[in-house]
């Protein structure tokens, strides 16, 4: 029987499933082991979550170095995926700030690993998608941090051009950015979106009155309560909370906790079923900078000719490629795009907007992906055979595996 290790299960497709095998849950695998701040660095177990991290970091004067969009995400799942944040192109991704981790491979032995020692296991694990084994524990390093408040600061673009231009332009005056796109503006305001970039705020520029170590408090909002009508997420009220949120999105500088900066989405409780009993998937698609511009407009032209209206459509820029044989993120511009349940046109639309990738040299990210198949994965991974091998040393009996691994040929199938 295979099996797979599980975080959080926050990847969007069936990167945590493995039907007809087990699934090892690490929930309870969530101790914070060490914290050395001679070194900067933090040291826990791979299921603890990046909100239980951040609480206990955050009063103490560091935070992580990098985070995706939610902190409901186990250590083990960020490593897993090699998750980026809007800091990419400054700080890489997760992997680069690995100093060492444990990994349970299929044989029952702890292997030490990192870029020094067990170096091909470390670059397997990294982005590896738990299919070389469970990531038992890790060493990360972790950035100083004065206080836990975000000075952000928005700008608007009319259109897409306008707004990949900001980005190029911006990324390099803050640590973190990114861009908002509302994914149903069409026409000559096609990609129409607000940057929005930030940077830890130093104790001096703290307000007057306010605790530096406070400001935890940031909770998460009313669960949407039942899976909302489909006419919730029509059209024309996507169109409207766009329309809004372009319009609030003025340009200007303010103080924000780090929560409602690094995870909006937090806030509101299972937002997921925002989108209703059919659903969503997500579409997190990279492109390299000089094919941006086209392969944006033709992703949003796609989505929005098949009228699948995106309430979330983000855009980033990336630096730089990590070590993971299998990691996402390389020099480019990614747009992540929900993209709702539209039934059997569904297939057919992401067979197009792959094609579209494949043309312009670009990737879909496996921590999103549920509807690729193998020969796409295969063209867009050039280090797919290096990843094959080094799995196979590790577990030349293919217990781990998972439903994705199968449908793309990660693993062979048992
Ligand atoms: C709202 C939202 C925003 C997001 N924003 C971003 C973003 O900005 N950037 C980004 O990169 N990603 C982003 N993601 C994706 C998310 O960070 C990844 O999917 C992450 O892997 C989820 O972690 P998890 O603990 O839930 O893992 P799961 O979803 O449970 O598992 C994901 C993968 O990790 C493996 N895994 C889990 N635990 C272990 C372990 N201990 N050892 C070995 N393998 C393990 C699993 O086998 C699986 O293949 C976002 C997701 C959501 C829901």
């Amino acid at each position: 029987m295979t099996v797979l290790p599980r975080g959080l299960g926050r990847s969007y497709g069936d990167s945590a499933l493995n039907g007809g095998g087990a699934v090892i849950l690490t929930e309870r695998l969530g101790r914070i082991l060490d914290l050395d701040t001679d070194h900067n660095s933090v040291t826990c177990e791979g299921g603890t979550s990046l909100a239980r991290l951040l609480s206990f970091l955050v009063p103490r004067g560091f935070f992580l170095p990098v985070v995706p969009g939610t902190r409901f995400v186990t250590v083990g799942g960020a490593l897993a995926a090699d998750v980026h944040g809007k800091n990419h192109h400054v700080d890489g991704t997760i992997g680069r700030h690995v100093e060492e981790l444990t990994l349970l491979t299929s044989s029952g032995e702890v292997l030490r690993c990192s870029p020094a020692e067990n170096a091909e296991a470390f670059d397997a694990t990294i982005g590896g998608m738990g299919l070389t084994g469970v990531i038992l524990s890790a060493r990360l390093g972790i950035l100083p941090v004065e206080t836990p408040l975000v000075r952000v600061v928005k700008r608007r673009a009319r259109n897409l051009d306008e707004l990949l231009a900001c980005l190029e332009e911006e990324e390099r005056l803050s640590r973190y950015s990114v861009a908002w796109i509302d994914g149903l503006a069409r026409g000559p305001s096609l990609g129409r979106g607000v940057l929005i970039r930030g940077d830890h705020v130093p104790l001096a520029e703290m307000p007057r009155g306010q605790s530096p170590r406070g400001a935890l408090s940031e909770g998460i909002g009313p669960a949407i309560p039942v899976d909302a009508p489909p006419f919730v997420l029509g059209p024309l009220s996507i169109s409207a909370f766009n329309a809004l949120y372009y319009a609030a999105g003025r340009d200007g500088t303010s103080l924000s906790g780090f929560g409602s900066f690094f995870f909006p989405l937090d806030a509101v409780g299972a937002w997921n079923r925002l989108y209703g009993r059919r659903g969503f998937v997500q579409y997190q698609a990279l492109l390299p900078r000089e094919a941006a511009a086209e392969g944006c407009r033709r992703l949003l032209e796609e989505i929005s000719r098949e009228r699948a209206a995106s309430f979330l459509a983000v855009l980033k820029t990336t630096g730089p490629a990590g070590r993971g044989l299998l990691s996402f993120p390389r020099p480019g511009v990614t747009l992540g795009l929900d993209i709702p349940n539209i039934g059997e046109r569904l297939r057919p639309l992401a067979r197009r907007l792959d094609e579209v990738l494949l043309r312009l040299g670009g990737r879909l990210y496996l921590a999103k992906d549920a509807l690729t198949d193998a020969a796409t994965f295969a063209a867009m991974y050039p280090r797919l055979a290096e990843f094959r091998a080094a799995r196979n040393r590790l577990d030349p009996r293919g217990r781990f595996s998972s439903a994705q691994a199968r449908r793309l040929g990660l693993v062979e199938a048992p």
